[in-house]
């Protein structure tokens, strides 16, 4: 490996955080409300409180488990109801810019949200199973140094209803939802979501957990906890929190095996190094082998994959019920590493799965249409890093 320069990239990049536009119609989205809020809403807007639960429980399912999204189309509610809900309130989701579909039927969606602003969602339809990879924030204010996303300037967190709206879109584009009078169908098209998109979702902690919430609701779309994934670069003070108040599963972007390499690939390390994170990750609630924490570690030549980088990942993680989840470097203009040769990336699976770990190779989807992990950014954004500003932030 060649000498490792010193780590210059800062932790958090020079972002231009921009504030949230409020729609000026005025309307109330009830999209990505919680329960209560919806609840507070429809008080508000002059509905009986002795009513409220029920009216909750009604419009909810409309929303959710039908994907309506007119109020006249509620038709066990009143009319004038009805209207008082069209005065007050609008169901409304991101816009589709563009849908581009890959030659292995791998879906990207680019979607625009209030202010102008643009994230991608990418479905990934599998043999068992469809993964929805959707996004927490416009870019990312990490600057991972072989991550697209770090590089975008334009950062704003994304709220609640941006969010399930995502999950709502994707149910849109692959008609998947139910047919009123037509027999029942279990199957699931988005039966996963992972939140492995743009964005670090524990920096958008309480909307994230919302919209969550309403995505596992058994009302509405009712994906069970254990088929949605978190996936973080490591912000430690909010792990604790995943497991309480969401309870979903948890992947770590753990991509090295010492501070100094993992200072330069994740800079956040620089604030939480290995050795404090793996203490979180080890009281990290409701361990167990059948809710494993998944590993992820991306692939780079010369940098991060060598046979000694396989034993100290393996023992650095000792304990702690785990998978790891080789991810092939996905190139995008620019980027300052090149993706692991593919018998390197088979010599170091197979030492961590003669360790006792499952260790699959993700395989790369979506990569004609730039719709790999860490390939998202919202093209249009015009404010963009050049080449030289990415290769030195990366130390090289
Ligand atoms: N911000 C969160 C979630 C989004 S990234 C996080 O960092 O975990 C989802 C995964 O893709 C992360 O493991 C990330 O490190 C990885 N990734 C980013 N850029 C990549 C690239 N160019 N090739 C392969 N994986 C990449
Ligand atoms: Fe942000 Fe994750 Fe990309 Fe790092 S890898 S810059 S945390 S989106």
């Amino acid at each position: 490996m060649p000498e490792a320069p010193a780590a210059v990239a800062p932790i958090t990049q020079d972002v231009l955080t921009i504030p949230r536009k409020l729609p000026e119609g005025g309307l109330r989205n009830l999209v990505g409300l919680t329960r209560d809020q919806l609840r507070d809403a429809l008080i508000a807007a002059g509905t009986p409180e002795k009513q409220a639960k029920m009216r909750v429980g009604q419009i909810w399912q409309w929303i959710y488990h039908w994907g309506v999204r007119d109020f006249a189309a509620m038709t066990n509610l009143a009319k004038d109801y009805r209207a008082l809900l069209a005065e007050h309130f609008e169901i409304s989701v991101p816009e589709v810019v563009t849908r581009q579909v890959s030659a292995d039927g791998t879906r990207k969606y680019l979607l625009r949200i209030a202010g102008g602003h643009e994230v991608e969602a990418v479905y990934i339809p599998e043999e068992t199973r469809g993964t929805l990879c959707i996004s927490s924030q416009v870019g990312c204010t990490l600057n991972c140094s072989f991550c697209h996303t770090g590089t975008q300037k334009l950062v704003r967190n994304l709220t609640a209803a941006e969010i399930v709206g995502q999950v709502m879109v994707a149910r849109d584009d692959l008609g998947e939802w139910p047919v009123p009078g037509a027999p029942k169908d279990e199957t699931r098209l988005v039966s996963n979501v992972v939140l492995m998109g743009m964005g670090e979702p524990l920096y958008n902690f309480d909307n994230v957990r919302d919209a969550m919430k309403v995505v596992m609701d058994g009302e509405g779309i009712s994906l069970s906890r254990r088929r949605i994934t978190l996936s973080t670069s490591g912000i430690v003070p909010e792990i604790a929190r995943t497991a309480e108040e969401i309870g979903c599963l948890l992947a770590i972007s753990f991509h090295a095996t010492t501070d100094e390499v993992r200072d330069r690939l994740v800079p956040v390390n620089k604030k939480w190094n290995i050795a404090t994170l793996l203490d979180a990750l080890r009281d990290y609630p409701r361990l167990s082998n059948s809710e494993r924490i998944t590993f992820e570690y991306v692939m780079l030549k010369g940098v991060n994959d060598s046979d000694a980088d396989a034993k100290r990942l393996v023992k650095l993680i000792a304990g702690i019920p785990a998978k790891i989840n080789l991810i092939p470097f996905n190139e995008w203009p620019g980027a300052p590493y090149e993706r692991s040769d593919w018998e390197r990336i088979e010599a170091f699976a197979d030492i961590v799965y003669k360790a006792g770990y499952a260790s699959p190779i993700r395989t790369p989807r979506g990569e004609d249409i730039m719709a790999a992990c860490g390939q998202l950014k919202s093209a249009t954004e015009r404010a963009r890093k050049s080449r030289a500003e990415i290769a030195s932030e990366a130390g090289l």
